[in-house]
């Protein structure tokens, strides 16, 4: 995400080592790496890097990126590099949760490589069991330190569950959603021409989802309770390109 370009191409772990210490030791200050010359050029995570990482510094490590989306600085990101650094192993500092919407790909907006991020990608962001097992692997298993839920406005997916949309197995996924569009409570006209009333429901769906995470993964909920992981909301709003975090 936000680290130290590779200076030298004998020895990339070693000048990652190095960047990174640098990187955190001047976060530790609350100094913001990025606006240090010569940390424009991102490279994979190594192990070291992200578990030196609070639950808190890599959500204010997706925010950064975030913003240097926004402001159109995203970093530069050498994919060969990123792809040769990650072959042999991979330290994912987060797992994201987030609707296969092409116009809200997490990687991009959030200015994360190879490696940075897991990505469960699914119409209106739902769980289910096959993607909470996807989650507990990410973080129980390789290491991640959030579980990023992420909305979007505008969601197409969830405009269908507002309808009541039916079409072959997409009628069960809209289900899933159903249970938002009932417990938003909105003053208006309560359908999907309305944009209001289908972000509102996209942010019931964000936080039930995050409910139904700690609800129904003991393994999750376990992790969050030892303060090892945080399971966060988010919002991507298509107009601006902000991701908005609820914590
Ligand atoms: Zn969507």
């Amino acid at each position: 995400m936000d680290r130290q370009p590779q200076t030298c191409c004998a020895a990339p772990n070693a000048a990652r080592r190095t960047s990174l210490k640098t990187a955190l030791g001047l976060m530790a200050f609350g100094m913001a790496a990025e606006l240090l010359p010569g940390l424009a050029q991102a490279a994979a995570l190594t192990k070291a890097q992200r578990d030196a990482m609070t639950p808190d510094d890599v959500i204010a490590m997706m925010k950064r990126g975030n913003e240097r989306f926004r402001a159109g600085k995203l970093q530069t990101h050498d994919y060969l590099a990123q792809k040769r650094a990650s072959v042999n192993g991979q330290y994912p500092a987060a797992v994201i949760l987030s609707c296969m919407d092409s116009r809200a790909p997490a990687e991009i907006i959030l200015d994360a490589g190879i490696g940075d991020t897991f990505n469960a990608r699914v119409a209106g962001n739902i769980v289910n069991d096959d993607l909470l097992g996807s989650l507990e692997y990410a973080c129980a298993v390789a290491g991640s330190k959030v579980v990023l839920v992420m909305g979007h406005t505008s969601c197409g997916a969830i405009k269908g569950a507002i309808d009541g949309a039916k079409l072959g197995n997409l009628t069960g996924l809209l289900d899933k959603i159903k249970p938002a569009v009932d417990a938003t409570k909105f003053d208006g006209e309560r359908t999907s021409k309305n944009d209001a009333f289908v972000d509102a429901v996209a942010a019931t769906n964000v936080r039930q989802a995050i409910d139904e995470i700690r609800r129904r993964s003991d393994v999750l909920a376990g992790l969050e309770k030892d303060g090892k992981i945080k399971i966060v909301g988010s919002m991507y709003h298509l107009v601006g390109g902000k991701v908005e975090f609820y914590a």
